[in-house]
């Protein structure tokens, strides 16, 4: 079966090239984009404005490729990717009841680089460095004071703590953002998961579609690709982060088999109108094959009370949403409990209440209705 053009020298050779384009890509889109504080000063940024961002960015690490810098509109101070990854002296301000570990993951760590509160799921921190810092990060603690990257030996523990734990079904990469690591890396970090018989699927946590879509190659697909079933879960939280670039990155993912999610944080002045999750939830859907998974109201991260709404506000959007919006393009909006309670949803609830088989619910109009249960023996 070969021929000239399907040796397996010609084909990796042609391989070769193409990586090292991609390569290439997203690494220049890394390195003209904001990698330092000092990287600040080449923003369209007024002199008040830029002494402001570097204060707050002394306190919390900034960085932006070059690809998301450029969604910015500099003209509206108000921006919603601007708000994202801008550093803000509103980041200085703390409020009451803020805190470093608002989920508690920390409480829940038997072994190093490893969470685990559920029984049959586990969360693995193979780095803890981002391709982009997100401003209302509610790891952003624990990225500041641990910031380490990934080497396989920080992993063993968990990875034996994994194998000795038959009820785990899903290990979970987060981070810091576990496609900001290379190719190598990613291929070691299955392998081991996959080799662990009980181990069923692989999720991975990231903003690499949407902050660096160009790392998104062949090679990274294939590193991932194996004996596990592979869900990447995505974190786009505005209309405007659906380019050609992230729709080609989605693509790739898809047609390399993996299933794809997507959570959004709620957030004041970024993503809190029905305009604006109504356009992201059905584009993500509809354009990008993602389909919103959650919807989490704002953690209480320190220094992001400006970006937080009340639950009341999240009930309406959601509400709002669930008219507007066929099921599967509908998130389910939930809360992380900060004592380590989990995630549960918050949405309105439709139940009004209940007498004996008789239960009142809230039709999607409005209009409350009696539903008499009818069950066999
Ligand atoms: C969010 C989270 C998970 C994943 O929860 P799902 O509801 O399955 O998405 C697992 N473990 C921890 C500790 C978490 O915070
Ligand atoms: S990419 Fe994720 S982990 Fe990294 S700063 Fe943004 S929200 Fe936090």
């Amino acid at each position: 079966m070969t021929s000239e053009l399907n040796t397996p020298d010609a084909v990796d050779h042609e391989r070769d090239a193409a990586w090292q384009n991609d390569i290439r890509q997203w690494q220049d889109d890394v390195r003209q984009g904001v990698r330092h504080v000092r990287d600040l000063a080449a923003l369209p940024l007024s002199p008040a404005e830029r002494a402001a961002a570097q204060a707050a960015a002394a306190r919390h690490k900034v960085r932006i490729p070059k690809t998301y810098l450029d969604l910015i509109d500099w003209n509206d101070p108000a921006d919603p990717i601007r708000a994202q990854v801008i550093p803000s002296p509103r980041e200085l301000v703390e409020a009451e009841g803020e805190l470093d570990d608002p989920i508690a993951d920390d409480e829940f760590s038997p072994v190093p680089r490893l969470t685990h509160r559920h029984a049959d799921r586990v969360l693995l921190f193979p780095t803890y460095q981002c391709a982009v810092y997100c401003r209302f990060c509610f790891r952003k603690e624990t990225l500041t004071s641990i910031g380490r990257g990934y080497s396989q030996g920080a992993l063993e523990p968990a990875f034996a703590y994994i194998a000795a734990h038959p009820e785990i079904r899903e290990v979970i990469l987060t981070g810091g953002d576990p496609l900001s690591l290379p190719d190598k890396a990613l291929a070691e970090i299955r392998t081991r998961i996959e080799a662990i018989a009980h181990v069923r699927l692989l999720r991975i946590h990231t903003r690499v579609p949407v902050a660096l879509p160009s790392r998104i190659t062949a090679g990274l697909v294939r590193s991932l690709q194996g004996r596990l079933m592979v869900s990447v879960v995505t974190h786009f939280n505005h209309p405007r982060e659906i380019t050609d670039a992230t729709e080609q990155a989605c693509r790739t993912l898809r047609q390399g088999g993996f299933v794809l999610l997507n959570q959004s944080v709620l957030l004041k002045g970024v993503n809190d109108t029905v305009e604006a999750l109504e356009e992201l939830c059905r584009e993500l859907m509809y354009r990008l094959g993602v389909k919103p998974y959650y919807l989490h109201h704002g953690d209480l991260a320190r220094g992001m009370a400006h970006r937080r709404t009340t639950i009341a506000e999240g009930q309406a959007l959601v509400a709002a949403l669930r008219q507007r919006l066929s099921g599967i393009c509908n998130p389910v909006y939930v809360l992380d409990l900060p004592d380590g309670g989990g995630k549960v949803p918050i949405g309105p609830c439709h139940v009004e209440g209940r007498d004996g088989e008789s239960w009142r619910i809230r039709g999607q109009d409005g209009a409350v209705r009696v539903y008499a249960e009818v069950v066999g023996e």
